[in-house]
C-alpha cells in the first residue's frame, strides 16, 4: 500500500481537438478546443501546448491564485507552433498579470526564431494587443539542453520530422512515473507505409525507447485505418498504428488525442468501441481511452 501522504500527479486535458476548435452540440463530450494539457505535481504546473483550451486554464489558474498568493511561475512548452497549438495564447489571463513569470520552450530547429513567430501571431493585422504589451514577465527559450528540470520534474525531448515544418515530444519524469506527450506526428510512415531502411529503423527505435514502459502516453491519432489512406503526408498519425506501437512498448494508459475536427462524439465513442479490444495483447493490458477536455487523470 503507498503511503498516505505520497504526492499525486495530476493530468488535466484543457484541449484535446485537432488542427481546429470545433465548438458545437456534436462535440460537448470530448471537447471543442484544441491542445493543451496540463502535469502538475505539487507546486509545479507543466502546460503542453497553447491552444484554445489555454484560455480556460488561465481563468482556472487566476481565480485559484487569490491575492495573498505567491506569483503565477508558469512553463510552458510547445510541441510546435501552428495555428491548433499556439492560438490560445493571445487569451491566456496569467500573461496580463505583472507578477506572472511564463516561461516558454520550444523547437530550437526552426527556420525562425520562436519569440518572432509567436510576436508575428499578435501582429496588429491579427490582434488588437501587442506581445511586447503583455505585462507578465515572458522568456521564451529555445532548448538547447538536453534535459530540462523544472521543479521536481526531469523532462526529455526529441524532434518528430514526420509533420510539416516538424514538432516536439516531451518525456515528463516525475516521482518514478513517465508521461509522454507525443502529438503531431505520423506515425504511420515510420511503421507502416514507408519501406523498411537504416532511417526508418532508427527512427522506430528512437521513439519506441522514448515511449517504453511510459505510465501514460498522449498521442496523435487524428485518423482511421480508412481517412488515413486519403491524408497520407499530412502529419498525423492512424489510431490502429498508435495502439500497436503502444502496446510494443508497454505503455501502460495511452489516451488518443488530437481529434479530428470532423468526428462528432457519437463518432469518437464508435472508434474506441472498435479498438477497444486491440489493446490487450498476452501479458499486458494497456488501458485505452480517448482525451476528453475537462477530464483530469491521477498517477
Ligand atoms: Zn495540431
Ligand atoms: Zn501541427
Amino acid at each position: 500500500m503507498k503511503p498516505p501522504n505520497e504526492t499525486k500527479t495530476l493530468i488535466t486535458f484543457w484541449g484535446t481537438r485537432g488542427s481546429i476548435s470545433t465548438p458545437g452540440r456534436t462535440t460537448e463530450k470530448y471537447g471543442g478546443n484544441t491542445p493543451c494539457v496540463t502535469v502538475t505535481h505539487a507546486d509545479t504546473s507543466i502546460i503542453l501546448d497553447a491552444g484554445t483550451g489555454i484560455r480556460n486554464l488561465g481563468i482556472d489558474l487566476v481565480e485559484n491564485s487569490g491575492s495573498g498568493n505567491s506569483p503565477l511561475s508558469l512553463h510552458l512548452f510547445l510541441s510546435h507552433t501552428h495555428w491548433d497549438h499556439i492560438q490560445g495564447l493571445p487569451f491566456f489571463q496569467p500573461a496580463y498579470i505583472r507578477d506572472t513569470q511564463l516561461t516558454i520552450y520550444g523547437s530550437p530547429r526552426k527556420e525562425r526564431f520562436l519569440d518572432s513567430v509567436l510576436e508575428d501571431q499578435m501582429d496588429y493585422e491579427y490582434f488588437p494587443i501587442a506581445m511586447s504589451a503583455l505585462t507578465a514577465e515572458i522568456s521564451i527559450h529555445e532548448i538547447s539542453e538536453e534535459i530540462i528540470q523544472v521543479g521536481p520534474v526531469v523532462i526529455d525531448w526529441q524532434e518528430q520530422i514526420y509533420h510539416p515544418g516538424g514538432s516536439v515530444r516531451y518525456g515528463l519524469n516525475i516521482n518514478g512515473k513517465r508521461i509522454v506527450y507525443a502529438t503531431d506526428v505520423e506515425l504511420d510512415k515510420i511503421f507502416k507505409v514507408n519501406p523498411k531502411n537504416e532511417e526508418t529503423e532508427a527512427l522506430s527505435e528512437e521513439y519506441l525507447s522514448f515511449i517504453s514502459n511510459a505510465d501514460l502516453l498522449i498521442a496523435d491519432g487524428q485518423y482511421t485505418e480508412e481517412e488515413y489512406t486519403i491524408k497520407i503526408g499530412w502529419g498525423h498519425s492512424s489510431i490502429p498504428v498508435v495502439i500497436d506501437t503502444a502496446k510494443q512498448a508497454g505503455v501502460k494508459r495511452l489516451a488518443i488525442f488530437h481529434h479530428d475536427p470532423q468526428h462528432s462524439d457519437s463518432f469518437l465513442d464508435d472508434m474506441w468501441m472498435k479498438n477497444r479490444s486491440g489493446s490487450h495483447s498476452k501479458g499486458h493490458h494497456m488501458e485505452l481511452f480517448w482525451a476528453r477536455e475537462g477530464m483530469t487523470l491521477s498517477i
